[in-house]
């Protein structure tokens, strides 16, 4: 029985007509086969069959917890793999943005960044899969007549135990599949994980989402003393910080200013638009460096008490340096109470946290653009190419940059960009056509090679960034309605 189709006025209504006029044992035994939603749903129809339910704390919980996982209540059920940590779809994609789970203390669907890591990535705290058992359930109401808390209480327990009783193969099983020896090996000799994952999956299956109804949010949390740990609290009343998801971030301006470059491309499609391969993808970065994941905070701001994302203050990056500000220098408010007092001083320090912030990335950039030209102008003045100075050194290097007095050090310019691509060309050309192969497979090793031949992204890269610090420079309030437009976590939405 599908708790979407059920649940709508009409079906709702239809149910009523035709359930009210049964007896009511009939009746009841009809309503007991009714999925958590549904129930509520016929709960509300009429007078009569709302006494006949009666429904409890524990009836909008079950309600709750079958709602978060509707994709128009609650997004996305991702799919998680317990033996290598792998999350579909990826936890930074937009997906994740309306992710919601419910919390089963305040009886709120809330986004997914208002809880911690257990509380929604734990085999029985995550949403279960379309199909599992969890998600198929039906109501655990049961009939006015059974409702002496004594008995009510003995149905839980046997329940319960014949729940279990089902779960414990498969917990063996999980076990097996996702952390076993077999697996561990396997990660190192590349087996065929297949046959093993729809193993893992069947269980995942039977076991997943049974323990949801224990979920809180962070700020039920809070309220209710979970945390007393002296680095999670500090000052009073207390900043918290609380652990949050790792994500792969797309450009390192999205750490603290996080959907700024998304706002910009919106805002200005003519003056900028998204690069063609984002940076971290760049050939010449290690794998280690292409996935490099940052952790994510919520923080309490101990002003507005307010739950936000690490980003939403004026904090540095990591933990440690968050924790010790705070020790240092007291609470520091969240960036909307800053602009709520003064929205003149906080627009000036938030433009210029981002302009400097962008003209480092953009000199960043700039310094992978010319590693390449001070190791090929070095080979010609006295290295490898020195040979070669006289008949080409002049033509691949007699530009502008180079024409300054102190030849190395020399800074890049947007003027220079397009006259260092045509000297591009003629160095290719020159390796490919003068050097001897010794002296071409010398050369061309290493960083260098991979700079060769990524040369065109890291241009790209640097003229968007190029762009991107041109634009916060010359327009600040774009800030402030970044700021206002953009809530990048959907924290304060629910
Ligand atoms: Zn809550
Ligand atoms: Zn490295
Ligand atoms: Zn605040």
């Amino acid at each position: 029985m599908s708790a979407e189709r059920s649940s709508s006025p009409e079906a709702a209504i239809a149910t009523d007509l035709s359930l009210i006029t049964l007896p009511v044992e009939i009746l009841c035994m009809t309503l007991t086969w009714l999925d958590p939603v549904s129930l509520i749903a016929a709960s509300q129809t009429s007078r009569s069959l709302r006494n006949i339910i009666k429904p409890t704390r524990n009836d909008f919980v079950q309600r709750l917890l079958a709602l978060e996982l509707l994709p128009e209540f609650g997004g996305i059920v991702p799919l998680f793999r317990a033996r290598d940590n792998a999350m579909t779809p990826p936890l930074h994609s937009r997906e994740w943005r309306r992710n919601k789970y419910a919390c089963c203390v305040c009886l709120k669907l809330r986004s997914h960044m208002w809880f911690d890591n257990h509380s929604i990535l734990r085999l029985g705290m995550r949403k279960p899969p379309p199909g599992s058992r969890e998600a198929t359930k039906l109501t655990d109401w049961e009939p006015l007549q059974l409702r002496d808390p004594a008995v009510r209480w003995r149905h839980a327990q046997r329940r319960a135990a014949e729940e279990e009783e089902l779960r414990q193969p498969n917990r063996v099983i999980y076990h097996r599949f996702c952390t076993g020896a077999d697996v561990m090996a396997g990660n190192y000799m590349r087996v065929n994980f297949g046959p093993i994952d729809q193993r893992a999956g069947e269980a995942e299956r039977m076991l997943c989402g049974t323990e949801r109804h224990k979920r809180a949010c962070n700020s039920c949390r809070f309220l209710r003393g979970d945390w007393n740990h002296a680095r999670l609290m500090i000052g009073s009343p207390p900043t918290v910080v609380i652990k949050s998801r790792h994500v792969v971030l797309p450009h390192i301006l999205e750490r603290k200013f996080p959907g700024l470059l998304e706002f910009l491309h919106e805002r200005h499609p003519d003056k900028l638009s998204p690069p063609k391969i984002q940076y971290n993808n760049w050939g010449g970065w290690q794998e280690h460096h292409r996935n490099k994941a940052w952790s994510l905070f919520t923080v309490r701001c101990s002003s507005c008490s307010q739950w936000q994302e690490l980003a939403g203050f004026g904090f540095s990056i990591s933990l440690w340096r968050t924790v010790h500000h705070v020790m240092a220098h007291g609470p520091v408010p969240c960036n909307k109470c800053l602009q709520r007092k003064d929205p003149s001083a906080w627009q000036s320090k938030i433009w210029a946290t981002a302009s400097k912030m962008a003209a480092e990335v953009r000199e960043a950039m700039a310094n992978r653009l010319i590693f390449g030209w001070d190791m090929v102008y070095n080979d010609f003045q006295q290295g490898k190419l020195v040979h070669y100075n006289a008949s080409f050194g002049d033509r691949i290097l007699c530009v502008s940059p180079w024409k300054v007095p102190t030849p190395t050090g020399w800074r890049l310019k947007d003027s220079f960009i397009p006259e260092l691509r045509v000297r591009l060309g003629y160095l290719r050309s020159f390796i490919r056509d003068t050097l001897t192969d010794e002296l071409r497979v010398e050369l061309v090793q290493s960083w260098f090679k991979v700079w060769l031949k990524e040369y065109e992204l890291y241009e790209e890269a640097y003229i968007y960034m190029s762009k991107v610090h041109a634009l916060i420079v010359d327009e600040p309030a774009i800030l402030d309605d970044y700021v206002r437009e953009r809530d990048p976590y959907g924290l304060s939405t629910s």
